[in-house]
């Protein structure tokens, strides 16, 4: 990993309140990002109701997966499951109270979705409009508009969307190396070392090991990702966090995880969505989770996108045990349940804080709460650092360690290597002192990935 650059070094993942002791926070709604409405919530046609925030993330979760129908997130108590009752954004609109930069961003994103499903036509990059691929064999379609206005031929990739590279005769792949076209599977496997048969038979003999399932129909294993980028107070908005987004989804997917990716949630959306996570039936057929949240937060907990000094809206990492708890989650029973945190918990810098050594472990029950493994950016009351290109020191070497060493090392093993990583680059690289954490971790068993297993 690269070192990151000297400026963009105190992009801190905290907003803790001396910060805000000088800043005007202005209560006027149109002066706030149009598409953050705080403590709404939203009744869906079902019934259901949900944060306006969480409600909104999930839609546009589907926008990403390139689907135009939503279904209700909610755990149903009647049903005992997901809803999963169907609606549309014309059946959102009856009952939700959307801004007009939300309307038109899904407006916009539906249309151009339903136009690329039932008819060859596409927005150009260039200028917006929509275009036609006269020939469905070659993806170097010619723009017209753009053409005129820059007086000479524009063409664009079809599959990528971007300005046309590399030979213009040359049909079947544009220049870039990571065009969707090429992005073929193998290159998705290829993220991380894969796991040999022998390997996992010897440990399955030789250690105490979580039993993990073989890849198959049957095993569902489902992770998610919480990631909150941009905030009601702009200043806050965590630059360079979307890198995170794709090194953990890439690293998942590669470790076998269907992943459900939500943004900029308040803390009451968080707490909404880890509610209704816990209780996917996937979980029963599954073998284990990660559960992965990126934010800002402090010496209380995470952050929510409405976050200022007089409002709060955090969500204690508490919540996180009690969700996916034996009582709460049971289809994750005896399962390992790795939880990442990327957050500051305080505003202190690593190299001045000084461990006392106490520990508290009240009110932990052994077996209302096991098989858990929480592991942390910082140590508590400390920083977390984030590089405004390139992601997060923590999410970035922990996606590199774990795509390097998982096939031959259990995640205790795999944490310990994150945390050395950090000391080795502190001590010898200059980096920021930073010291990974591991907080109330209760595996039994040495938890291997086996990745491609
Ligand atoms: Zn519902
Ligand atoms: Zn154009
Ligand atoms: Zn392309
Ligand atoms: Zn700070």
């Amino acid at each position: 990993m690269s070192q990151p650059k000297e400026e963009d070094r105190d992009s801190e993942d905290a907003a803790p309140l001396p910060h805000f002791r000088n800043l005007r926070i202005s209560g006027d709604e149109q002066k706030r990002k149009s598409d953050v409405l705080p403590g709404k919530t939203a009744v869906l046609s079902c019934g259901h109701q949900m944060p306006l925030d969480y409600l909104i993330s999930w839609c546009k979760y589907y926008l990403k997966q390139e689907k135009t129908e939503f279904t209700c997130p909610r755990f149903d108590e009647y049903k005992k499951g997901i809803c999963g009752t169907k609606f549309s954004y014309q059946d959102m609109c009856h009952t939700v109270p959307l801004t007009p930069s939300l309307k038109e961003f899904f407006e916009e994103r539906l249309g151009e979705l339903t136009a690329a499903r039932f008819c060859e036509f596409k927005a150009c990059p260039g200028c917006q409009s929509y275009v036609e691929r006269a020939d469905q064999k070659n993806l170097c379609v010619h723009c017209t508009v753009c053409t005129a206005r820059m007086g000479c031929s524009y063409e664009f990739c079809w599959k990528c969307r971007r300005k046309w590279k590399g030979a213009a005769q040359n049909n079947v792949h544009c220049g870039y190396n990571d065009c969707r076209q090429t992005e073929t599977s193998q290159k998705k496997r290829d993220l991380i070392k894969l796991c040999q048969p022998a390997f996992k038979i010897q440990k399955l003999q030789t250690e105490e090991i979580y039993s993990t399932k073989e890849k198959s129909n049957d095993r569902q294993r489902l992770a998610m990702i919480i990631n909150n980028v941009e905030f009601r107070v702009k200043n806050l908005n965590r630059r360079g966090a979307e890198k995170d987004e794709e090194s953990m989804k890439s690293l998942l997917e590669a470790l076998g995880y269907g992943v459900i990716i939500l943004n900029d949630l308040s803390a009451a959306g968080m707490e909404a969505a880890l509610r209704d996570f816990s209780q996917h039936k996937e979980h029963r057929y599954s073998d284990s989770t990660f559960f992965i949240m990126m934010s800002h937060g402090g010496p209380d907990g995470i952050y929510g996108i409405n976050f200022d000094d007089k409002e709060g809206d955090i969500l204690p990492v508490d919540r996180i045990f009690h969700y996916l708890g034996s009582e709460n989650c049971p289809g994750l029973t005896d399962k390992p349940k790795i939880i990442l945190i990327q957050a500051c918990r305080g505003d202190k810098e690593g190299h001045v804080w000084v461990c006392d050594g106490v520990r508290s472990n009240k009110g932990i029950k052994q077996h209302r709460e096991k098989d858990f493994a929480c592991f942390r950016s910082c140590t508590p009351d400390t920083v977390s650092i984030r590089n405004t290109g390139s992601g997060s020191l923590f999410i970035q070497s922990l996606v590199k360690i774990f795509s390097e060493h998982a096939h031959e090392d259990d995640i205790m093993e795999l944490f310990r290597k994150v945390a050395h990583w950090f000391e080795k680059a502190a001590k010898e690289d200059e980096f920021p002192y930073q010291m990974p954490s591991l907080d109330r971790t209760t595996l039994v068993n040495k938890f291997y990935l086996f990745p491609g297993l």
